[in-house]
């Protein structure tokens, strides 16, 4: 017999599959020796006491033979001699999964991409990291597997439709990602390990038929009485195709522009702006594990925090957290400078790093000293402002994206600081007051925020901890509109605007899903 099996256990315990066994055979009143095997359905951490626990849920196998865990692969259909062809524009988590789920439908994929493979793209992210010179179509954001590839790869969203969820998980376990992703309560997969699993996915659409282009960038749309019958890319070739999916991320500005140019509906869409914040790791496991001696228990992971506090009816909140992380030069263009963050699988380096961040709309626009646009109420205003502060973060670190920053009590304390604690983005920093980067509605509420912190997690708040400027590219700051039912654009038929840049995913998981069911749509649509 199969029987579920709940434990609480300390750390240590919970990694000692010997003691394992054991505590199965009490709860389940067997003998350990009846018990044939076991496998983790979930693992969470509950470190709220002084001792932190590991909860565990466990599917164990009573006198019969152990299988383990079976695995949910999805199966996919030879696409060469479809009749339909769809095309992808952006290999993102949104533009791959929408690939693999046409292509289990029987509709073939071409995905264009106009940044390079992840092979090819690591050399750019290197000059940019060791000379500070940026590709703009091949960086953090452009490239192969999207924003996300190189990344820390969490993979929880808030989404509740759990269903789907499980099955992005299994997708990535199926290109090679560890089982561990599986049950825990906050997978996440590591830049170390994400390059193979997005080459993993290629090999796949390109064994069944589909196709991917890389620097392939789409500049134009080809529109007749309404209805999208294809695109035309930078080197003016006209590409035709059943459907259209745009999946281009929040940061191709080009895109948004077009579609304005060409009066296709867009909209403004709220965003969040800010800081990424990077303690020493140490001092966040002392926090978030009650140690208090600068070593966490070995059985243990870096700890990680979520922070959000409601600031004069602003909301502050800390965003994408990398426990044992790196802070990343995540630009696209010349002249702007964005940071964001990634780890390694180990989360193994001396510094935590988050996004801290505050909502931004239209209305917070209006008396902005030195910011000119036309018309606060366009749908690129915030799109203009994002660009706006990035510059302004790029002019005040001195070039080659050398980031701004200041210790927080100083942050907080209207003060230069004298000297900046140590910090792991490579291109450098520069110590400077952010009252010269961040307007002072987004600088206020963080310098708020911030103190709140403190008193939610002590010894948070300190000038052991560094803020770099600046975190913008958290979301699409621009919507695509969709029909709710069809999914197409309301103006113009057979194009499907998908995942994150267009507003309807905020993470590697959400897009993935998004994708799914744009993918879904267009089957119907196309009444496969
Ligand atoms: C450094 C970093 C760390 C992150 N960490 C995490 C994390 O740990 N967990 C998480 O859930 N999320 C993380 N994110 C966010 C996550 O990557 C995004 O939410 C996700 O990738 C969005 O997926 P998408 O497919 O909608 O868009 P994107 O991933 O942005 O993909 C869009 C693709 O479209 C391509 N493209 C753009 N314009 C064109 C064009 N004109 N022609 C052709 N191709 C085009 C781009 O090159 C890109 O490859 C991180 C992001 C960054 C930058």
């Amino acid at each position: 017999m199969q029987q579920n099996v709940s434990l609480r256990l300390l750390p240590s315990e919970a990694e000692d599959n010997n003691a394992l066994k054991q505590y199965i055979a009490r709860s389940a009143g067997k003998n350990a020796t009846d018990i044939t095997g076991f496998y983790i359905l979930k693992k969470s951490i509950d470190a709220r006491g002084k001792q932190p626990w590991i909860n565990l849920s466990l599917k164990a196998f009573i006198n019969e033979p152990f299988t383990g865990r079976i695995p949910e692969d999805i199966l996919f259909k030879d696409v060469h001699h479809s009749k339909y062809t769809v095309l992808i524009v952006g290999a993102g988590p949104a533009g791959l999964f929408a690939a693999l789920k046409l292509i289990e439908l029987g509709i073939k994929p071409v995905i264009l991409e106009r940044g390079k493979d992840v092979r090819a793209r690591r050399r750019d992210l290197a000059l940019l990291n060791k000379e500070g010179i940026i590709n703009t179509e091949s960086n953090y954001c452009f490239g192969e597997g999207g924003a996300g590839t190189y990344s820390d790869g969490k993979l929880y969203t808030r989404s509740t439709k759990r269903g789907d969820v499980n099955r992005i998980l299994n997708a990535f376990v199926q290109f090679g990602a560890d089982e561990r992703i599986l049950y825990e309560s906050h997978p996440h997969i590591g830049t170390n390990k994400l390059p193979n699993i997005i080459s993993a996915i290629r090999e796949q659409v390109i064994a069944c038929g589909g196709e991917i282009l890389f620097e392939k960038k789409v500049t134009g749309f080809i529109v007749e009485n309404n209805i999208l019958k294809g695109v035309k890319t930078f080197d003016e070739t006209k590409i035709f195709a059943d459907s259209v999916i745009l999946a281009t991320g929040h940061s191709a500005r080009d895109i948004f522009e077009l579609l304005y140019r060409e009066n296709i509906l867009i909209e403004a869409k709220p965003f969040a702006l800010g800081v990424r914040i990077e303690h020493p790791q140490a001092l966040i496991d002392d926090i978030q594990y009650h140690c208090n001696t600068a070593a966490r228990n070995e059985h243990l992971p870096p700890a990680s925090y979520s922070l959000v506090e409601q600031v004069d009816n602003k909301g502050v909140f800390s965003f994408c957290m990398c426990p044992g992380g790196i802070i990343a030069p995540a630009a696209t263009n010349e002249e702007e400078l964005v940071v964001n963050g990634w780890s390694p699988s180990k989360r193994n380096n001396p510094y935590a790093n988050s996004g801290m961040v505050v909502t931004v709309e239209n209305r917070d626009l209006i008396g902005l000293k030195d910011f000119a646009v036309d018309n606060i109420e366009s749908p690129l205003a915030l799109m203009h402002f994002q660009s706006w502060v990035e510059k302004k973060a790029f002019a005040a670190g001195g070039g080659k994206f050398v980031a701004p920053a200041q210790g927080m009590t100083d942050f907080c304390n209207n003060k230069v600081s004298a000297k900046l604690p140590g910090c792991s983005y490579t291109p450098g920093v520069y110590s400077t007051s952010l009252q010269n980067v961040l307007p002072p509605f987004i600088y206020t509420a963080l310098q708020q925020g911030f103190k709140a912190f403190g008193k939610k997690m002590r010894g948070y708040y300190t000038n052991e901890a560094i803020v770099v400027a600046t975190e913008s590219r958290t979301s699409s700051p621009v919507r695509i509109p969709r029909d709710s039912d069809t999914l197409q654009h309301p103006q113009i038929s057979n194009l499907y605007p998908c995942g994150e840049g267009a507003g309807y995913a905020g993470g590697i998981v959400s897009a993935a899903m998004d994708g799914e069911r744009v993918a879904e749509m267009i089957a119907v649509n196309l009444r496969c």
